[in-house]
Formats: C-alpha cells, structure tokens, sequence
C-alpha cells in the first residue's frame, strides 16, 4: 500500500491569518483543497492508494466535510509537525501499515504539488527506503551575524527541500520511535524535514538499489544530536542525510508567510484568463511552459537503451561471454577478449545514458584495450554513466550461439554482470538462443548478443534540463 499523510494541522500564524491558512478560500475553494486536488490525480492514476489528511482538534468539522469530498481520510494531528506525524504513522499502523509499505508525507500547505512528482517519490521510495523532493538553490547565499552579514555560504549542491518525502513504512516507523519525545514537545527544536528525522535513525541505502535490511543503530546518541538541528543544508550533509534526492518543482513552494498566499491567489485568477490576457503569456508561451514542465517532470522516468554485438568464432581463441570462460574448441575474434554479451550490454547501457558507443570510448585501434577484459570495460562504462548522473536500474540480454550449450553458465554470467553493475542479480535477466541452423550462427561462424538496458537519473539539475531542452 502506498499512503499519503496530508499535514493540514498547522495554525499558520505567520501566513496573518486569524484562522488556518488551508481553509482560506480562493474562487470558493480552500487551499487545502488545491493541494488535495494533486493527490486526488496520483491516487486516481494509481500512484498512491490512500490519503490521510491530518487537522487540527479546531478545524474537525471543516477538514472533515473538504476530506469527505475527496474520499479522503482524517486523523487528528498535535501541536508540531513532528507530533503530527506521529500521530499520523500511529494511525496507518493501525489501519495495516507495515514494511514496504510507502508513506508519503506531505506539506498541506503546498498547493501545487505536481502530480508527477508525487509519483517520482514514491517510486524512489520504494526503490532507495527514503526520497526527498528538493528543488537547487538558485539565490546568492550569504550568513548573517548580528544584522551583519558576514560570510558567503556556497551554493553548489545545496537544496531547498520541498515535500513530498516519502519512505519504507517501517523505516519512517522506526525513525519516528526512536525520536526522543522531547524532540516533539512545542518548546523542542522542532524537525520541520522528516528527512532528517529518517537520516538520523542512521539508515544508509546502497546507492539507488534495493534496500538492504534497515541499518539501524541503537546508538541514542545520534539520535539526541538530530534533535538539536533545524533543516539546513549543512546540517543534512553533516548527520549523513541518505534518502534519495528527487528534483522538486519551483512552482511547489509552500504558503507560509501572507505573500505566498497572495502570490497563490494572483496564480489562480490568472491561469482563470484566457491565455492571451494571461501574464504568464509575456515571459513563457504556452508551449514553451509545457516544454519546460515536460522536462522538469520527466527527467524522473527511467530511460531505456538497445546494444548489440557479433563477433567471428575461430579457433585458437578462448570463448568469453558475460566474463566467463567457457570450454569450447573455437572462441571469439576480437581486439578485446570479444565478449560480445558484455559488448551488447555497455552499448545499450551507454545508450539509454545519451552517452556515445563502445566503439567510441574502446576503439578497436588503441593499443590500451588489445586483450582486454570486458569486465573492466564493463566497469568504465558503468563510470561514465553513473559521472552523467545515471543508475543501472537492470539490464536484460539475449545470446545467440549454435554451441556450445550455454545454460549451464548462465548463472555465473548474471552474478558477473551484476557483480560489477553494483545490482542485485535478479535484474540481470540472460537468455541463451540457438540459430536454428540458420544464417551465421546456425553456421557456427559467430556469436551475437542483443542488450536492453533501463537507467534513472538521480541527480539532475535545472542546467541539465535547459541542456535537453536546447539538445
Ligand atoms: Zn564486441
């Protein structure tokens, strides 16, 4: 199941309101309902299953009418956020939520949450444990002493992190256990990310893959230590934050203060306009705003690349496939050790990355790759992409010789490729094919392989969208 905890509790007394900010309407509708407007579109194209939307003892009666008309659920939260949440998780966990499960928790106050980016944080939940909207810093940043600035702050690498966050039910579950209680209480430093609250229960994921069993401490310590931080960027990199980074969207940004829901408010009477009156129309046409939106939203999707390779069996050579050596009386001519397979593979991994061939970055002619052990090619590539931003999500791959059987090695080549793509093996999937006596390899002149190859983009940023966009 996949959950989604909308925190709406908030009093919103900086947004100068007498009341909660996320019943304040526009055009007859309260924010809250904006925002519920998204997750109503991920739950109805299956993305999430369930929405919970967390109020205030105050607000019951309203929350509860706005939730009903959504087919929302309703829980109460407390005084924080990091009590709401609590609160919230408690709830779940008594409707069933275990394990895997994914929670989404998500900030009430942003009403134009991308319904894609809710589902890219889910899917990063599900693969990483932990996913974590953020969008790059664009501002100039400077601290301020005393009314006085004193240093410049570097910009590189820092994120404003946005909602959704979403995590492994029981890695969130855990994380929130073990959060002292004092952390929670009004007076506390209060964790406004539950980022960090997931970071600090000290989970580690293996760079994108599959979880492995949750790595927690009991070392209270650490524990305490999150407790006393607020959600910095410094702060995230110095308590070891592991959770997935997912590109957010500038349009996400949260109603806090009186400006933010004014601009909220000047962005729905304008998108009411028709498009030629429409102030938006100045800066951006209408198809160049969905160009950038395209970009933005499916810079997220897995991207899937084609390899293949055929090299002539004669004898005197070894026959190498999938970086196994196989007893055979003819093996495969080649500058390299003519691993075709491992040849298909790097082609359609490099492929799927946008990245040129193997021909390119090995050529045939340089002295450095004659005899070389596709295996470590296989590696350089995997470099190249992963230096491009890229993850291996899996790799599939069919082999066609007469003889000599291959099924018996099928295995050891799985656990090779895998090995050395740093993924599990069960997404390496190898097919061995015979000729059927027909054309070259029926023959027995050669052997050929044919790859696919899906990869992600973890750690894209606003210059590699323009890149695409101007490509
Ligand atoms: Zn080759």
């Amino acid at each position: 199941m996949r959950y989604a905890l909308l925190l709406c509790a908030g009093a919103g007394t900086r947004s100068g309101l007498p009341a909660n900010k996320l019943l304040y309407k526009i055009r007859g509708k309260a924010v809250a309902e904006y925002a519920l407007d998204n997750f109503a579109a991920a739950r109805d194209n299956g993305v999430i299953d369930e929405i919970i939307l967390i109020h205030s003892e105050a607000d019951r009666a309203e929350m509860e009418t706005i939730a009903a008309r959504y087919g929302a659920l309703t829980h109460t939260g407390g005084p924080t956020r990091p009590e709401s949440v609590r609160r919230g998780l408690r709830f779940l966990r008594e409707r069933g939520a275990k394990g895997a499960d994914v929670v989404l928790i998500c900030d009430g106050a942003r009403p134009n949450t991308p319904p894609s980016l809710i589902a890219a944080c889910a899917a990063a939940a599900r693969r990483s444990g932990g996913a974590v909207a953020a969008y790059p810093v664009a501002d100039t940043l400077r601290a301020v002493e005393n009314g006085v600035f004193t240093r410049g702050v570097p910009r590189e690498n820092t994120y404003a992190v946005q909602t959704p966050q979403a995590f492994r039910f029981d890695e969130i579950w855990e994380s929130y256990e073990k959060l002292p209680e004092t952390a929670a209480k009004p007076d506390a430093p209060n964790f406004t990310d539950n980022g960090n609250v997931h970071a600090a229960a000290n989970f580690t994921d293996d760079g994108g893959n599959i979880h492995a069993a949750a790595n927690f401490t009991d070392d209270g310590g650490t524990v305490h230590a999150a407790a006393n931080f607020t959600d910095d960027g410094g702060v995230h990199a110095a308590t070891g934050f592991r959770a997935e980074l997912v590109i957010g969207s500038p349009d996400n940004y949260k109603i806090t203060l009186p400006e933010d829901l004014k601009r909220f408010e000047r962005e729905i009477e304008q998108s009411s306009l028709p498009v030629s009156q429409s102030p938006l129309a100045v800066s951006q046409t209408p198809t160049e705003l969905l160009n950038s939106q395209f970009s933005i939203l499916t810079s997220h999707f897995p991207r899937v690349g084609v390899g293949s390779d055929t090299h002539r069996l004669v004898s005197g050579r070894p026959l190498i496939l999938g970086g196994v050596r196989i007893p055979h009386d003819k093996g495969l001519l080649g500058h390299s050790d003519a691993d075709a397979l491992i040849h298909a593979v790097m082609d359609a991994l490099l492929s799927a990355a946008g990245l040129r061939d193997v021909g390119f970055y090995f050529p045939d002619n340089d002295p450095k790759y004659k005899g070389a052990d596709s295996l470590k090619l296989l590696a350089e590539a995997r470099a190249k992409i992963e230096q491009a931003g890229f993850r291996t999500v899996n790799v599939s791959a069919v082999i066609s010789a007469e003889s000599p059987r291959l099924s018996p090695y099928i295995d050891d080549m799985r656990a090779r490729l895998a090995d050395v793509l740093g993924i599990p093996q069960n997404r390496v999937g190898l097919t061995a094919k015979t000729g059927e006596g027909l054309g070259f390899i029926g023959r027995k002149e050669g052997v050929a392989a044919t790859a696919c190859a899906t990869v992600v983009h973890l750690h894209s940023s606003p210059a590699s969208h323009c890149e695409e966009r101007t490509q």
